[in-house]
């Protein structure tokens, strides 16, 4: 998309340390910089950053890579939007970008499906007000919904009418293809009928976060499944990312969102005056929505309906907000209503106050732990208080701690001192296990990468990576390893291109430097293998035994490389001459020890 050259410009001023820093606070050790992982949750520093190597590294998780897939990562940028965004920070205006014909082929049938779905809102905006949307109307009323929020919305009515939006469409000037790819037109099995995907329903467009129509929700007027039906996923729609009011939501003050399940929820809290809910569509929350909401809130109120599939959800949204660091608390509406209903009878007022009253989400997993249990027979009183214990061990703060090791025993009758020194052990064990020391993950994930129970495969895989680190980090021992080992040598393409890229540098400026490397690497799983060659330690006693271990690892890829070529091998003869060159292979030894 940009010549390389611009995206090195752009990568070498922005300095790794300098960025990471504006997002974590980093301590400088020997060359290296270490902080706390944002990419998963740890309570001491195993995410280091070398500024030699202009590279990041995560002893825990393995999260690596150069400061753009750190931008990428950080703020859920594609690598054009990270791109542009190191580009901003330095004031680098870039060159118009030069698309392949394939994007740009991309970029057009995106737009055509953007004016598409605004049509159909349009459409679907004027049938409500229609006759035939009488119904849908009179339910809209029922439920209290205010004109100017409909409008706000764009709330309409997809009529019976099986081909109503098909023909609207098709008159408006969109090819059969484009309304197939849209999921809003269907196509019978003998592909010879089409039909209207919505019909009969209350039509929600859901927006992107510019505002623009991506997709709807429909939710059927008369009996009938589904309920609720959605556009499937689609080159506009992609439900895991796509959280249903965010486009609003994100222009509020505060860094304090409300999760609720569905349209309904969402809009009625808006109407009430709560402009910071979103809701997640059809899918349950995951790590995509989470770091997606991460970009404009810390906390998080989850607020889902009190019946069991709510709870059950809930919990869910919990645990995935916790992994992204979210401060978290849960709301549950009274007498099993949704929050739809409850504002409807109670107003807004009350449903303020019932806000203020959100608990914390550790409260509330006690309350429903306590559900499971009968608290009159003394195993089952013993088990809940040791269950409880251990969603306490969660808890970071003391006191927060002591309140609710009280209330547990308040419920118990256990003494509130037997049930924080359980927690403490708890914690204890977890810390021992979870919060090893940077030095103890490090030597863990070296053990790792070298112990014997690897297997083969991994082997082989991490023998490249070993090979080319190696060739990466100096000059001479590529300078040997090129009269031996060649570009096809290896097994993964990738790395293949990694060894050619290597040479190219060294030709180019006589150093490689990792974040300069991955830079030729713009897929995200292609990425991740180039930074997995980095992220390796070699802990090499010595030349000597560095060398050994060198030529170990060049007669095995060389080996599993030839064992895969005669296994794909056509005739005798081509069998034959692999197995001349395996004995070659077997004979090789370089040195990299001389003077
Ligand atoms: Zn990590």
């Amino acid at each position: 998309m940009y010549p390389q050259h611009v995206l090195e410009e752009v990568r070498l001023e922005n300095d790794i340390v300098d960025v990471i820093s504006e997002y974590l606070p980093l301590k400088q050790k020997g060359t290296s910089y270490f902080g706390l992982c944002p990419f998963h949750n740890e309570k001491t520093p195993s995410f280091s950053v070398s500024s030699e190597k202009q590279f990041y590294y995560c002893f825990g998780c393995g999260a690596a890579g150069n400061v753009f897939t750190f931008v990428m990562q950080m703020e859920n940028d594609t690598f054009p939007e990270a791109v542009q965004r190191l580009a901003d920070r330095v004031h680098i205006t870039l060159p118009t970008p030069q698309y392949t014909a394939e994007a740009r082929l991309r970029q057009e049938q995106k737009q055509r499906l953007f004016q598409m779905h605004k049509e159909a809102g349009r459409f679907y905006y004027k049938k409500l007000h229609e006759p035939v949307g009488a119904e849908a109307r009179a339910y809209l009323q029922k439920r209290q919904m205010k004109e100017n929020i409909q409008k706000k919305f764009g709330i309409g009515y997809a009529p019976k009418d099986r081909q109503a939006l098909y023909r609207h469409l098709q008159q408006s000037g969109f090819s059969q293809q484009e309304l197939l790819q849209s999921g809003l037109i269907t196509e019978k099995k003998d592909g010879k009928d089409y039909f209207d995907r919505f019909r009969n329903r209350l039509m929600f467009p859901i927006l992107d976060i510019q505002g623009q129509v991506i997709g709807f929700g429909g939710r059927i007027l008369s009996q009938g499944e589904p309920k609720y039906l959605n556009s499937p996923e689609t080159l506009l729609f992609h439900k895991s990312r796509n959280l249903y009011g965010l486009n609003f939501a994100k222009n509020t003050k505060t860094r304090e969102m409300i999760l609720v399940e569905g349209y309904m929820d969402m809009i009625s809290l808006y109407q009430a005056g709560f402009r910071n809910a979103v809701a997640s569509l059809g899918t349950a929350f995951n790590q995509e929505h989470a770091k997606v909401l991460k970009k404009y809130a810390d906390s998080v109120i989850v607020l889902y309906d009190s019946d069991d599939a709510g709870i059950m959800a809930a919990q869910r949204a919990i645990g995935v907000l916790k992994e992204t660091g979210f401060h978290i608390k849960v709301l549950q509406v009274p007498d099993g209503k949704d929050p739809d209903e409850f504002i409807r009878q109670n107003g807004a007022e009350a449903f303020s106050a019932l806000l203020a009253n959100a608990v914390h989400y550790i409260r509330f997993q006690i309350q429903c732990l306590k559900k499971k249990y009968d608290l009159n027979e003394m195993s089952q009183k013993v088990a809940f208080t040791t269950q409880a214990a251990e969603i306490l061990a969660g808890v970071e703060n003391d006191i927060e701690k002591a309140v609710y090791a009280q209330e547990i025993s308040h419920i118990t009758g256990i003494a509130q001192n037997a049930i924080e020194s359980e927690t403490k052990k708890i914690q204890q064990k977890q810390e021992n296990t979870f919060y090893e020391s940077a030095e103890q993950k490090r030597q863990k994930s070296f053990q790792q990468q070298h112990s014997q129970k690897m297997t083969a495969s991994k082997g082989i895989l991490q023998a490249q990576r070993d090979i080319l680190f190696l060739c990466a980090s100096n000059v001479r021992i590529y300078e040997k390893m090129k009269e031996v080992f060649f570009a096809e040598d290896f097994l993964e393409p990738v790395y293949q291109r990694v060894y050619e890229k290597i040479a190219f540098l060294y030709e180019k400026s006589g150093t490689v430097f990792p974040g300069e490397l991955i830079n030729y690497f713009q897929l995200p799983q292609e990425q991740k293998l180039v930074a997995e060659i980095f992220a390796v330690v070699l802990e090499h006693t010595g030349l000597k035994d560095m060398e050994k271990a060198l030529n170990e690892e060049i007669k095995r890829v060389k080996m599993a490389k030839l064992d895969r070529l005669a296994a794909e091998a056509k005739s005798i003869e081509q069998i034959q001459q692999l197995l001349t060159e395996k004995r070659k292979a077997d004979s090789l030894y370089i040195t990299i020890t001389d003077g």
